[in-house]
């Protein structure tokens, strides 16, 4: 039999990613492989399937398969999951918390997560539980007196950058019967590995850094364990509930995926190198980005980030929101807008979307580190920070 993809073992995930998971195209020996229109196969005159694993796309399909398999590679894990978005992605997690549970979530995460675990928890009996996970020990010992089903961690947290103890808290939801899923869209699989940290499940936003070109909504499951009942229950969620992502989404992030290792490389040294420059600004009160000394948990983010600590940064200005509005205002290069992990650069002010009871100081801006000259960047910067 010939050799069809560049197989897994000994290759880095870089040579992975170029190839967008391997193989060529069966039939025309394409390097890309073809976008699957059909939503039913047929059957034979015996009645039985041409091909067993094709029945009706909200199932499965040849192109969801391939890039779930190279996602769970990338994460380390057994089995991933891509869903229409990644709140889809996180509904379906959140669903395997039965009525009369209970559901642990880090606080000051993202505001979509929040906001959806609220309404879904109140509707269906679930027990909600919102924690800081900054002091480990309150989280722990959280996790020990209200015996979660499911506990719920952002790293790092969008959009204060908070980094969680993912090793202690995996070994205390271990201990206690927790499932713990960790979403880790502002890190990427290539920085953070949640699996190899003791979690149970990684989720993403595929609309972020994966696909990274701000060109489609998805989101992403992966499971250490693909035969645990939290599993079994997400894998049949997504068929019988139906928030696959389409063909044609699932064609734009694998092609994504091809470039991801070179744009979290970019990203990564652009974020550092602003984050430095921001840090040593004298307009600017506070940079929020666990890649500075100055960050409250620099040495864990160090113990469990390798290459870098994302594209994700945000940053108190001096002064109120007047301030702040007037940088983001005068930012060239920067695109006022929500979102992040795309090529190009993204500011927002948090505190306009969310309001004052969300907490969210009204001189934050959080920032997206696109792919941009570096130079460019500090520029802009440099330039809007000089209007206040
Ligand atoms: C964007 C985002 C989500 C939600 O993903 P969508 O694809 O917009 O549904 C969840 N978590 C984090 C950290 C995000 O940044």
């Amino acid at each position: 039999m010939s050799k069809t993809s560049p197989s897994a073992p000994g290759l880095h995930v870089d040579s992975l990613l170029a190839h967008g998971g391997g193989g060529y195209d069966r039939a025309t020996g394409a390097v890309v492989p073809p976008i699957p229109t059909a939503t039913t196969f047929v059957r034979d005159e015996a009645y039985e399937l041409r091909d067993p694993g094709h029945l009706y796309s909200r199932d499965d399909n040849a192109l969801f398969l391939k890039t779930e398999k190279l996602i769970a590679e990338l994460e380390g894990g057994t089995e991933s999951r891509l869903f229409a978005s990644g709140m889809a992605a996180i509904a379906a997690v959140a669903r395997t918390v039965k009525p009369g549970g209970t559901l642990l979530v880090q606080s000051r995460i993202y505001w979509g997560t929040t906001l959806f675990l609220r309404k879904l928890c109140a509707r269906n009996n679930v027990a909600l539980i919102e924690a800081e996970a900054g002091d480990l020990q309150v989280f722990l010992d959280e996790i020990s007196v209200t015996k979660p089903d499911l506990v719920w961690l952002e790293v790092p947290s969008n959009p204060f950058l908070e980094v969680a103890d993912i090793r202690n808290i995996a070994t205390r939801c271990k201990e206690m019967g927790a499932v713990l899923c960790v979403d880790a869209t502002a890190a990427t699989p290539l920085i953070l590995k949640p699996l190899s940290l003791g979690a149970d499940m990684v989720m993403h936003s595929a609309t972020k850094t994966l696909n990274g070109h701000s060109d489609l909504l998805g989101g992403v499951v992966t499971t250490a364990d693909a035969d645990s009942e939290a599993w079994a229950f997400i894998r049949e969620e997504r068929k019988l509930a139906g928030a696959v992502l389409g063909s044609f989404e699932t064609w734009l992030l694998l092609r994504g995926l091809r470039t991801l290792s070179l744009r979290v490389e970019r990203m990564n040294a652009n974020t550092r190198a602003l984050a430095e420059f921001l840090h040593a600004h004298p307009k600017v009160e506070t940079v929020l980005y666990p890649g500075l000394s100055s960050h409250p948990q620099h040495d864990l983010a160090e113990s469990m980030m390798t290459g870098g600590f994302g594209s994700l940064l945000s940053v108190l200005v001096k002064g109120r929101k007047e301030e702040a509005l007037k940088v983001a205002g005068a930012l060239d290069l920067f695109q006022r807008a929500t979102s992040l992990g795309g090529t190009e650069s993204l500011v927002e002010h948090r505190f306009t979307i969310e309001g004052e009871s969300s907490g969210i100081p009204e001189n934050l801006l959080r920032i997206s580190v696109g792919i941009e000259h570096i130079d460019d960047q500090i520029s802009d910067f440099d330039q809007a920070l000089s209007e206040i």
